[in-house]
């Protein structure tokens, strides 16, 4: 029952098959077994997750599983990254600064999936304020990837994407701001989207980097995803920077053909720095979609080089302001050793934030300064309408984008973590989508020989032939519909099983 796909749990819940009830017993037992290892919540709420699924059921039985069709959602066991506030629970950010907050309401996302009918089971560990690539910055606990105990989920989302695959949950929202929900999804075998800027609400969100932040799913099936995308999609009026758009339904092209559908891929991505094995298992899903008819061309983006350094101006520099809230005042953390108004700011700083965090700040407080300003953030900002503008002259000809959507698969923990600049590097393909808030989803497309040094439990399958790798596809400002139509093809021609703890 826990390795159901979403939406083979919404058939069965509607047709009677099986109950909420059991399909929320069935997450925790799996939580419990596995948790001890996989480490992918910060916090799971039993008790309330139970009690929902029995109105839940109530609510099924009573209408015939009719009540279904206004609620989507209706009994099934979600998660969330614990960097979206849910009233009276903690959010942490996986941070110390943030030990102890509670949550004064609820985040439009999140709030959307209660209005579903989905039974929220708990929030996941994440780098902490969503800034890494590994999981590993997180204050609190090392989330393991379910493939191989060795390595790390991926990041920031690990926690998300680590308790999709090990089926402790049916779907989870995570936040991407250069890569953080794609990345992870890559190296757990999940599917992760990355909606276009502007489509899901931000409200409720702690921010990392405003411009650059956005909530997507994790999911285990393409189609799994646009169905959470169908519930979160939508104007917000408290997100200033939501875009009032009429909803879509994204699961309407999952099952056409791409006959005649045009893909780039991205010339500069499948060279130098990506791991061969990465570019052989790419190589044979772009055999698959072209079976299937896609005609695939390869292009060149040449401003895809300046787009690191782009980010991580742009994302340090508003990090820089966002983080400035948290002065010991207002929330959580508060030193206990300060003798002035200055020193409780200073010390609770200090002691509450990591060490990554404040190599964050103390970068875009320094692009942001006087003198500093035009020669780092504004030319940061010209390089991002040059991305857009290379984008916009692919989308002209081309239906989507592709490339891996990590140069390698999921890497050892310790491998990177003490060497900022080779993990910034990892990020290569997912942070231009960022920079021009364009749409961009990565679909497992097949396993990589990699060495596996021993799964989490007992897989029943995947592990075996060596670790996921994700395919990136990126298309037009809300091309979702697209997006999700060729994501869902190159999910059909890949040869990819997943992993069944
Ligand atoms: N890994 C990137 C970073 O460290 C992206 C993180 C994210 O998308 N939140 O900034």
């Amino acid at each position: 029952m826990q390795h159901l796909t979403l939406k083979e749990l919404q058939k069965k819940l509607r047709g009677g098959e099986t109950t909420a009830v059991e399909a929320a017993q069935k997450v925790f037992t799996q939580i419990q077994k596995h948790e001890p290892v996989v480490k992918a919540y910060l916090q799971t709420f039993e008790k309330d997750a139970l009690e929902q699924a029995q109105k839940a059921d109530e609510l099924l039985r009573s209408t015939n599983g009719a009540a279904a069709d206004k609620q989507p959602l209706l009994g099934i066991p979600l998660a969330i990254k614990d960097n979206m506030n849910l009233l009276n629970t903690e959010t942490t950010c996986a941070s110390k600064i943030l030990k102890g907050y509670i949550s004064p309401y609820t985040a439009t996302a999140v709030q959307k999936l209660q209005a579903a009918g989905a039974v929220i089971v708990g929030k996941t560990n994440l780098d902490e304020f969503a800034m890494g690539s590994s999981t590993e910055n997180s204050a609190f606990q090392q989330t393991t990837n379910p493939w191989d105990r060795a390595r790390v989920p991926g990041g920031s989302s690990g926690g998300a994407a680590a308790a999709v695959a090990a089926d402790e949950c049916f779907g989870c929202l995570g936040s991407d701001t250069g890569g953080s929900i794609r990345q992870p999804a890559s190296f757990c075998g999940v599917v992760g989207l990355k909606p276009t800027y502007g489509l899901v609400s931000r409200y409720g969100l702690v921010a990392f980097a405003s411009s650059l932040d956005q909530i997507g799913p994790l999911a285990k099936t393409v189609a799994d995803a646009a169905l959470i995308l169908n519930v979160i999609a939508g104007y917000d009026e408290q997100d200033s920077t939501s875009v009032k758009q009429p909803v879509k339904d994204y699961t309407e092209f999952l099952d056409r053909d791409i006959k005649g559908q045009k893909i780039a891929v991205i010339k500069e991505l499948l060279g130098d720095g990506i791991d061969d094995a990465v570019r052989q298992t790419i190589q044979t899903a772009l055999d698959g979609l072209r079976k299937q008819g896609a005609i695939i061309e390869e292009i060149a983006m040449p401003s895809f080089k300046y787009a690191l350094a782009a980010y991580y101006l742009v994302a340090t520099s508003e990090a820089s302001a966002n983080l400035a809230r948290f002065d010991g005042v207002r929330f959580g953390h508060r030193s206990k050793n300060a003798r002035d108004m200055l020193e409780l700011f200073k010390k609770s700083r200090a002691e509450g934030f990591g060490a990554e965090v404040k190599r964050r700040i103390m970068l875009g407080t320094y692009a942001l300064s006087a003198g500093y300003y035009d020669a780092y953030y504004l030319k940061a900002q010209k390089v991002r309408t040059v991305i857009k503008q290379d984008y916009n002259k692919a989308f002209a000809r081309y239906d989507a984008v592709l490339s891996p959507t990590s140069p390698s698969v999921a890497f050892k923990f310790g491998e990177k973590v003490n060497d900022p600049l080779s993990m910034y590097l990892s990020d290569i393909a997912t942070i231009p989508v960022n920079l021009a808030g364009l749409p961009g989803i990565s679909v497992p497309c097949g396993t990589a020989g990699d060495a596996v040094s021993g799964t989490v439990g007992d897989a029943v399958s995947g592990a075996t032939g060596g670790l996921p790798v994700g395919l990136q596809l990126v298309a037009g400002e809300f091309a979702e519909q697209k997006l999700l139509q060729i994501a869902a093809a190159v999910e059909r021609g890949s040869r990819f099983e997943r992993i069944r703890l």
